[in-house]
């Protein structure tokens, strides 16, 4: 069965590891380039995007992580995540290095600074008919999408609402919010799947 690739260099990798162990997938840490051989997929945590981007540029991961997924390697990326594999960055550094693969520009630290992380109820079908209750920190969203991109959820109601939240552009995954926090392991369902229709 898949072996999915955490990487764990920074973040809320230890999360992410007990969602997929509840979906029943086999974790590996990835901190070097020799731990990405044999994994079939990637998860990107949540956590602080320009650190990970500086320790994967320090430990030699960023070229090898972005030839995997522009190769195909299914990607899963919450929050920070979100951010490391978009193709563009607006708030903050703009010249902060990414993974990429998904064609969108994510605006960081959308919602505002920590007083304004928020809870919601998202309605997302992809991953269910019940909604998603979803924990935004400090979180991105997607400012804009290219065409080959699947909007899945967006704020229902408030200051944000319409603002998208939640994407998919064929092999990757990308959600502004932690479901890694909260117990609710659909995401993470759902992204098996793609991996294992991959496989
Ligand atoms: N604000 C963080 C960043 O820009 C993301 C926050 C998170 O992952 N909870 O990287």
């Amino acid at each position: 069965d898949a072996l999915v690739g955490v990487l764990a260099l920074q973040g809320d990798f230890r999360e992410h590891e007990h969602a997929l162990a509840a979906c029943g997938v086999a974790t590996r840490r990835i901190r070097t380039v020799e731990d990405l051989d044999g994994i079939d997929a990637l998860v990107v945590p949540g956590g602080e995007s320009t650190t990970m981007s500086n320790l994967a540029l320090r430990w030699g991961l960023m070229e090898p992580l972005r030839a995997l997924v522009r190769g195909g390697l299914p990607a899963y990326g919450s929050c920070a995540g979100m951010i490391m594999l978009a193709d563009r960055i607006e708030g903050g550094r703009t010249d902060q290095e990414t993974i990429g693969g998904l064609d969108v520009t994510v605006l960081r630290n959308a919602f505002g600074r920590q007083v304004d992380s928020f809870e919601a109820d998202l309605d997302i079908p992809a991953f269910g008919p019940a909604p998603m209750h979803a924990v935004f920190i400090r979180a991105p969203w997607v400012e804009r999408a290219g065409d080959a991109v699947e909007v899945l959820g967006t704020v229902p109601s408030g200051p944000a609402a319409g603002k998208i939240v939640a994407v998919r552009q064929g092999h990757l995954l990308a959600t502004s919010f932690h479901p890694e926090l909260t117990g609710d392991t659909r995401v993470h369902e759902y992204f098996v799947e793609m991996v294992r229709e991959q496989a």
